[in-house]
């Protein structure tokens, strides 16, 4: 959809199932991350949460946007244990309040849900940049986002961007002393190692922009 100017609800669902097969196949990725700094979970809980929200997907009301992240939101939270459960959690569910009712979505509305969506993981889970968490991922992905809807550029070009952000907080959160979460016991010793959760988030937002403009970076032109 190369070019397009809105997300419909079929793209909605086509990102959601994409993220469940990237938390799939980078499930044993994910899990030896958090192995380094936290209990060697990360991976499977978010593949079980994720596999229990495609199983309910058929059964939403079609058409509402909103309907659907909030039963995504929803799923995560009753089915992953940790951390990560509530707090992707509660970023779908945000994410499904900004978007109720609605059968497609422009750029401002995605740029006005992921604002939410961040909101309600730094109120639930307190931790600020820098924290070594998913939001060393999810603020710069934001703020790239924001920036960009308002130079004007296309939904594409924004997107691109926006997983670039991600990708950079995520690689940035290596060197860095986690502050919040299990991986704060470790204390000096967090260091050296990326984040389990930043790379998840990386790994939702590039899913939605692979899925609805092709792989980001490495795609050769059509044709
Ligand atoms: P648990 O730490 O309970 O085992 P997971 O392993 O599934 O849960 O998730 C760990 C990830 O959760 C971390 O890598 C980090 O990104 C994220 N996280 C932990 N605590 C917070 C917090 N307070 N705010 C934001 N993200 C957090
Ligand atoms: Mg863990």
């Amino acid at each position: 959809m190369s070019g397009a100017t809105s997300i419909s609800y079929d793209d909605v669902v086509a990102w959601i199932n994409a993220f469940a097969a990237s938390v799939r196949a980078q499930k044993d990725y994910l899990t030896a991350l958090d192995s380094a700094i936290g209990d060697a979970d990360h991976g499977i809980n978010m593949d079980r949460g994720m596999q229990a929200v495609i199983a309910r997907l058929p059964g939403l009301p079609a058409r509402d946007i909103g309907a659907a992240f909030k039963s995504v939101g929803m799923t995560l939270v009753s089915t992953v244990g940790g951390a990560s459960g509530p707090l992707y959690g509660t970023f779908f569910l945000q994410f499904g309040m900004a978007t109720v009712g609605r059968d497609s979505i422009g750029i401002d509305d995605v740029t006005e849900a992921l604002d939410a969506a961040v909101a309600g993981i730094q109120r639930l889970g307190k931790a600020a940049a820098g924290d070594k968490t998913m939001l060393d991922a999810l603020l710069p992905a934001r703020d790239a986002l924001h920036a960009a809807a308002q130079s004007g550029v296309p939904l594409e070009e924004a997107f691109a961007r926006t997983v670039e952000a991600a990708e950079q907080g995520m690689v940035a959160t290596t060197p860095l002393v986690a502050r919040k979460g299990r991986a704060s016991y470790l204390g000096e010793r967090s260091a050296g190692h990326q984040d389990p959760g930043a790379t998840s988030s990386y790994l939702l937002l590039k899913a939605a922009a692979d899925t609805w403009f092709g792989p980001v970076g490495g795609g050769e032109p059509a044709g």
